[in-house]
């Protein structure tokens, strides 16, 4: 079987955690320090905060970025529960937009329809490694007043006019969970180009202290330990030559499926191909799933992120109009796409694609 997903993790991960153990340092410390340093090398020299989670990156870069009980923030509801627990867990009230069908993301047109007197941010997600629009938000921003919030999670790399994910809000979160583009086991970075909000961020993940036991505010602990980091340093140092093997597995199943919608690419954007996502054209999950049993049975995994829009979750039971959204839940297909992926293996794919496709 071709699994959909595959962490890569190498002697060099091993002997980096074993340094680490050696030292008897565990906890945050220098590795932290230096993955922070390293990682903002990808994301134009912006300050860089990790902390144990993608899920408390988004969560206390609301908190960082101002964001009160009260406020309304804009989110796709396509996406990982995540996106809009955040937003909750910080005590605003997530309202979510339809997206774009061609690139999966937040539809800037339907957000400015939804924006009030209580809309503080705006948060688009870089789904599956495609950009959102970002240079539509910096102007709705600028014409509402409303804070850019990333969640680039699955945007590693990603770039939009030469710009990577992470270089456009005022905060943006990314993920290192084993099936992201870089892991660290878990993990997560904030970044911003603050350093007011910076050290905001740095007070939050340890208790509000920068001195230890001088807590100038109430924090969380959220820190990030040195064996993760020792990690998320290495597989950083290998995630350039990754996404670049993953645009050309990509490039070599949109030159040869058929009877599938490949995904789109924006002017002007990179796609860091976080997954691989098709269509099955036809409103139908049934026939969706019928499609994923058919690549089952010729050995080919495959996954469907997201089959339930987070809104209609019954975390967030909510009745709205979102077409796109309701229609994208029954139709996508994420293929393999992973670097570990031979010649072979991509033949096998685009086999078993066409062939499913056909007898559909
Ligand atoms: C993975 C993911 C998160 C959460 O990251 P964790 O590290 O798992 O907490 C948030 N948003 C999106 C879009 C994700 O894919």
């Amino acid at each position: 079987m071709i699994p959909a997903a595959k962490p890569i993790i190498g002697d060099e991960e091993r002997e980096a955690v074993d340094r680490v153990l050696r030292s008897g340092m565990l906890a945050q410390g220098p590795e932290v320090a230096a993955f922070e340093e390293e990682f903002s090398a990808h994301v134009g020299g912006r300050h860089c905060v990790a902390m144990n989670s993608g899920t408390s990156a988004l969560h206390l870069g609301f908190i960082a970025a101002g964001i009160k009980p009260g406020d309304e923030v804009i989110v796709p509801s396509f996406s990982f529960a995540a996106t809009a627990n955040s937003v909750a867990l910080a005590g605003a009230t997530p309202i979510f937009a339809d997206i774009d069908p061609r690139t999966f993301n937040l539809d800037p047109d339907h957000v400015e329809t939804l924006i009030t007197k209580k809309t503080t941010a705006i948060m688009p997600v870089h789904l599956y490694g495609h950009i959102a629009a970002m240079d539509r938000f910096d102007e709705i921003s600028t014409k509402y007043g409303v804070k850019i919030i990333e969640d680039a999670a699955q945007g590693h790399l990603a770039s939009l006019n030469g710009r990577n994910a992470g270089e456009f809000g005022i905060v943006a979160s990314f993920s290192f969970y084993p099936t992201k583009n870089m892991t660290a086991g878990e993990g997560g970075m904030v970044v911003t180009d603050d350093a007011e909000v910076a050290r905001t961020l740095r007070l939050l993940r340890n208790q509000g202290q920068e001195i230890r036991y001088k807590n100038e505010i109430i924090g969380f602990n959220t820190r990030m330990t040195d064996i993760h980091a020792a990690i998320g340093r290495v597989q950083l140092r290998k995630l350039p030559g990754w996404t670049s093997t993953r645009q050309a597995n990509a490039e070599f199943l949109n030159q040869n499926l058929q009877g599938v919608v490949t995904p789109y690419l924006a002017p002007g954007s990179t796609h860091s191909y976080h997954q691989y996502t098709i269509r099955i054209p036809g409103g139908s999950a049934e026939k969706r799933d019928a499609f994923m049993a058919g690549l089952t049975a010729k050995g080919v995994g495959s996954g469907v992120y997201y089959p339930t829009p987070i809104h209609r979750l019954p975390s967030f039971n909510l009745t709205l109009d979102l077409p796109e959204t309701e229609l994208l839940a029954k139709e996508c297909v994420s293929l393999p796409v992973h670097p570990s992926l031979s010649q072979a293996d991509l033949e096998t794919i685009v086999t078993a694609v066409n062939e499913v496709a056909a007898s559909l």
